[in-house]
């Protein structure tokens, strides 16, 4: 067991969850998840917030989510944001409350994910396919559909391998990182605008294929600095560090 949070910084992180939690209220109408993003973060940080209810944590790296998983409460929900690489999808699917992955760009991945999760789970893992809306080349993620007529896209072959091969695994939505310079104004982001349409056309995709029912596909999109506008544009989950765990160490 670690040692907790001192008193001064469980009362510093009560106030930013707080804060960030009315400020996700206000911006949205639905019910979006809010999850708490503790990369470099110490487990003491994410037991605070776990105190004053928070259940969704994100992680990008595999040994650090495996560390703080064996640490901390089973009712936690974590979720794997960052890169995800073939050759550690076993490692992740030992989690036993891991919940969800946004990032999967590929089907040899979704597999090796299917296939090496227990079967003693009780849900399937939910998982979110990553778009590159941006189109930067430093963003890892596929590529956006833009027209109705785009269906032989590696996307829509990802989420209909997926819906058909994969029963360990619950097609969920898709998630952007996107790019801060995309603002098109204060209330409207391009890569959000993108990330929506291409999410309208998969789920046309997969409905006129008779792979999707009426069930929406949520859109994992909004950071510290622009989830209000991700909520406004329609995000149904964002992900926020800095906002209530304060800044990060730059990794060497
Ligand atoms: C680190 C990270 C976040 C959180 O970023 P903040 O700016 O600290 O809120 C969200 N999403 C992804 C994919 C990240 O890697």
């Amino acid at each position: 067991m670690s040692t907790g949070a001192s008193d001064e910084r469980k009362a510093e992180l009560a106030e930013s969850l707080a804060e960030i939690r009315s400020r996700v209220a206000s911006a949205s109408s639905g019910a979006p998840t809010l999850v708490a993003v503790s990369k470099y973060k110490p487990a003491s940080d994410i037991q605070a917030c776990f105190e004053q209810g928070q259940l969704d944590f994100g992680e990008n790296y595999v040994q650090e989510l495996v560390d703080k998983a064996k640490e901390l409460s089973q009712d936690i929900r974590w979720h794997f944001i960052g890169t995800l690489q073939s050759n550690k999808a076993k490692t992740l699917a030992a989690i036993p409350n891991l919940y969800s992955i946004h990032t999967l760009t590929s089907m040899k991945t979704a597999t090796l994910l299917n296939n090496a999760l227990p079967s003693e789970r009780k849900h399937p893992l939910n998982v979110l396919l990553q778009i590159n809306t941006s189109g930067e080349d430093s963003k890892s993620g596929l590529s956006p559909l833009l027209s109705k007529d785009d269906n032989d896209n590696d996307l829509v072959k990802l989420a209909k391998h997926i819906v058909t091969s994969c029963p360990q695994l619950r097609l969920d939505g898709l998630m952007t990182i996107g790019a801060l310079e995309q603002s098109l104004s204060d209330d409207e982001n391009a890569d959000f605008v993108t990330l929506t349409t291409t999410r309208d056309l998969l789920e046309l995709q997969l409905q006129e294929d008779g792979f999707l029912s009426e069930r929406r596909l949520l859109l994992s999109m909004g950071m510290s600095s622009d989830f209000e506008a991700a909520l406004k544009a329609g995000s149904n989950i964002v992900r926020v560090g800095t906002g209530i765990f304060g800044a990060r160490a730059t990794k060497q």
